[in-house]
């Protein structure tokens, strides 16, 4: 693989503030050298050592790869019609996941991969070099195993969620179902996954239900997570602090005690639970945003992602989540930039991505454009001109070329 030099950067994004300016670390005048899959050099461009290959920026926006920690890829069948009778008047409930799990358990193992892999590749043309991807759409024990096996031939970062919704056949006896993910169907996913997650929501899973779950699942060595507080308050990001969760997703509907407990979550020594808010999903089902400003100023942690997925938010595209949080959510452009990067990795415990900081891994974005501020200041503009993944350039990111080796 040998060494790359990435130069000519109009703004390099290190997303680490002691790197440089700012809360994003912004150097100008810099060049980056990546060694193999490894940052090896950051510094000014006249002292850059030499390498075996030249990018150059075209003075570009040079900002880390985004971490996507949200989304659920694999799946089959098509909600385009559940999504125009919404946006004909109709209210979103959690019951159109059941559409989506029939159309999965019936679609075969290769419809899947296939699917999923389109994503993540039509994701990675738009600066996603790292994705979780959930399970959730299978809800047996043979069809959540098989999801998660492909999930984990397109990411390290696989979700086990099981307890996505009790599915049509335990309708009548949903501890049954409980007892079933937090034993049996968790015993064939464990190893298949990093991570465990729960709806916990009304109409999916309470909280004891979902304690349940997620404790038998830390018991098998695998971290937490948790769809929390998306379509009204509950306890699900109180359950997720409780627990040490890594991150509590959604966060829309949050009373000042779940506030306070994601806050007091941040320690000297820990980034605590991470609110991982969703836009996207807001957006497409045309519902009220977080209030991100108030997790910001009472200092939690804070990420962003995507959420894609086939019934809520089928978007690919973090850069459409950074302008929706500018735009929606009052974040600042810096504050988005950096939940979509650093926060995205805290939230997946992840120290090697996110950040471009000598050591870490080479995965970054070049921007054809001069700043990080054009992501959100021209939404739905492909803005996407490079991506190098673990030290090589993808093949051509533009929008729609195929990439042979979808491998992560
Ligand atoms: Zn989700």
């Amino acid at each position: 693989m040998g060494s790359l030099l990435v130069d000519n950067i109009g703004l390099l994004v290190t997303a680490d503030p002691s790197q440089g300016d700012g809360p994003l670390g912004t150097l100008t005048g810099a060049a980056l050298v990546a060694d193999g899959e490894t940052v090896a050099w950051i510094g000014p461009r006249a002292a850059a050592p030499a390498a075996d290959r030249r990018l150059d920026a075209g003075r570009g926006c040079v900002l880390p790869g985004f971490v996507d920690s949200h989304s659920h890829l694999i799946f089959g069948g098509d909600r385009s019609a559940e999504f125009a009778a919404r946006m004909a008047g109709q209210a979103y409930t959690a019951g159109g996941i059941r559409t989506t799990v029939a159309a999965t358990r019936a679609a075969s193992d290769e419809t899947l991969a296939a699917r999923a892999r389109s994503l993540v590749t039509e994701a990675l043309t738009q600066g996603t070099t790292t994705i979780e991807i959930k399970s959730g759409y299978g809800l047996s024990v043979p069809d959540e195993a098989r999801c998660l096996h492909l999930a984990g031939s397109l990411t390290r970062e696989t979700t086990y969620l099981g307890a996505h919704i009790v599915p049509p056949e335990y309708a009548d006896r949903p501890d049954d179902y409980v007892a079933l993910a937090a034993g049996e169907m968790l015993d064939a996913c464990a190893p298949y996954a990093r991570w465990a997650d729960v709806f916990c929501e009304r109409g999916a899973f309470d909280a004891d239900q979902a304690r349940t779950i997620l404790t038998a699942a830390r018991d098998k060595g695998l971290g937490l997570r948790l769809h929390a507080n998306q379509l009204g308050r509950g306890p699900g990001v109180r359950l997720a602090v409780e627990l040490g969760a890594a991150s509590a997703d959604h966060c829309t509907y949050l009373s000042s005690d779940d506030v306070a407990a994601l806050a007091d979550s941040v320690s000297r020594d820990s980034p605590g639970t991470v609110a991982t808010l969703l836009p996207g999903a807001e957006f497409s089902t045309r519902s009220t945003y977080p209030d991100a400003r108030r997790l910001l100023d009472a200092g939690a942690t804070v990420a962003l992602a995507t959420d894609c997925n086939p019934g809520t938010s089928f978007t690919s595209s973090m850069p459409f989540v950074i302008a929706l949080a500018v735009r929606e959510m009052r974040m600042t452009c810096e504050e988005a930039v950096l939940a979509a990067t650093a926060g995205g990795a805290t939230a997946l415990r992840r120290e090697d991505i996110g950040r471009l900081t000598v050591g870490a891994r080479a995965d970054l974005t070049v921007l054809a454009a001069p700043s990080y501020v054009h992501l959100a200041y021209r939404p739905g503009v492909p803005m996407v001109r490079e991506v190098i993944r673990g030290g090589e350039q993808t093949p051509s990111a533009t929008v729609g070329t195929p990439i042979a080796d979808h491998s992560w």
